[in-house]
């Protein structure tokens, strides 16, 4: 069934908006993606008729609250495929999920030992791998990327070795939008006997995941990507990988017996929970979820590539205009400079005529650092943008290009 966007978007009531009383073209949707009236009514609603702390409650709102957050739970759950609730650990977000995962692996990481990560990452997954590199002594290799923005899987390749812990990687970059090969660096790191962890920051809104298939250890996810709310996010792990994981905070909840001189834990994913959860953005994030699902991702995912085709083609026009990132099967982000400009006039420029994309680093410093650049200018594609996005979009550029240049 073909989408109704008009329907979608007006489900949308910040896209109802103007700035600088032009109407919104919002296209920062790889920052943060606006959330729909079913989200944010049901937040309000969770709040104002059952609400009280999560797990060991005796009475009704407890119970119903608990409820709910352990259905959002079973949503996330099946969102990706997990085998069960228990492999699905609710995080602050992206950034808490691998930072979680290496925080419990630092005690097993001796020195020498190797994590491999991909040029195009994101800072939060690099960071806590480079806390690793100065605690814990591990080496982090960088797999390269081909001219076209995919990883390169012959190099890839050379580097797994007997003392490879971990290979951390993007499912989808949030620059290039290149979508990595999940299955095949799965199958090669667990042939080396490493364990493998997805950074799904941007894969999770516009992908099929099923974290069974791919076989991965670790799959992170973030709700304020999917159309939730900001404060949740989600670690997939497998169950076996969750046993030998050390815990990351302590606190309420994660433990089993903590007696003057000794602690012992729970079993995940309470074990990875401690103190209490942020309870009504999980449940937000259950209700994104449930939103999001109603549509067919193939019919999104083509809707959303017409868009970023459209701006593509357009842009291919600009002269002196780079578009940086042409993977196959690329998710619809259009990372982008222009000789002469600097990506932040750019932007700056664009919002005057009330279009947003994003610009600067995009948290990816390695990956600027290989384009030769420091920043670049990003318009990112969501399920509620329309022709008319990108062509206020295109036409608001070739403004802002006539009055810098
Ligand atoms: C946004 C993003 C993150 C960080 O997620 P937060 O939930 O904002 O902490 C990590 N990786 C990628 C690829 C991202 O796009």
């Amino acid at each position: 069934m073909p989408l109704d966007i008009e329907a979608i978007r007006s489900q949308f009531p910040i896209l109802r908006r103007e700035v600088n009383g032009r109407p919104l073209a919002y296209l920062d949707n790889a920052a943060s993606a606006q959330k729909p009236d079913r989200v944010l009514d049901k937040m309000s609603e969770q709040a104002r008729t059952a609400y009280a702390n999560v797990h060991r409650g005796l009475h009704t709102l407890a119970n119903e609250t608990t409820e709910a957050y352990e259905g959002a739970r079973s949503k996330v759950q099946h969102f990706i495929n997990a085998p069960s609730p228990e492999t699905i650990i609710f995080t602050k977000g992206g950034t808490e999920a691998i930072n979680l995962v290496a925080a419990g692996l630092a005690a097993d990481i001796s020195p020498g030992d190797e994590i491999i990560l991909s040029v195009y990452e994101h800072h939060s997954n690099i960071v806590p791998w480079h806390f690793l590199r100065e605690r814990h002594g591990a080496v982090l290799k960088w797999a390269p990327l081909l001219e076209d923005g995919s990883i390169d899987m012959d190099a890839f390749r050379e580097m797994l070795g007997p003392r490879t812990r971990m290979v951390a990687i993007g499912h989808m970059s949030n620059v290039l939008g290149t979508v990595s090969d999940a299955k095949e660096i799965t199958a090669l790191a667990h042939e080396a006997g490493a364990q493998v962890l997805f950074d799904g920051c941007q894969a999770g809104v516009h992908l099929d995941i099923d974290v069974q298939d791919i076989d991965c250890d670790f799959y992170v996810l973030t709700a304020h990507k999917i159309y939730g709310p900001t404060g949740i996010g989600a670690l997939y792990g497998k169950p076996e990988a969750l046993k030998r994981l050390r815990p990351y905070q302590g606190g309420g909840e994660m433990i089993e017996i903590v007696e003057t001189d000794r602690v012992t834990y729970n079993e995940a994913p309470h074990k990875f929970e401690a103190g209490t959860p942020p309870i009504l953005q999980a449940i937000g994030f259950g209700e994104a979820i449930d939103w999001l699902s109603q549509f067919d991702k193939q019919a999104i995912r083509d809707h959303e590539h017409a868009l970023y085709a459209r701006a593509s083609s357009e842009l291919a026009k600009v002269n002196g205009l780079t578009e940086f990132g042409h993977a196959p099967g690329k998710g619809p982000i259009l990372s982008f400079s222009i000789e002469g400009i600097h990506p932040h006039d750019i932007a700056q420029l664009l919002d005057r005529y009330g279009v947003a994309v994003r610009a600067g680093h995009h948290c990816a410093q390695p990956l600027m650092t290989h384009l030769g650049t420091t920043a670049t200018a990003r318009a990112s594609f969501a399920v509620y943008n329309n022709d008319a996005d990108v062509d206020a979009f295109i036409e608001a550029l070739h403004k802002a290009r006539g009055m810098l240049l």
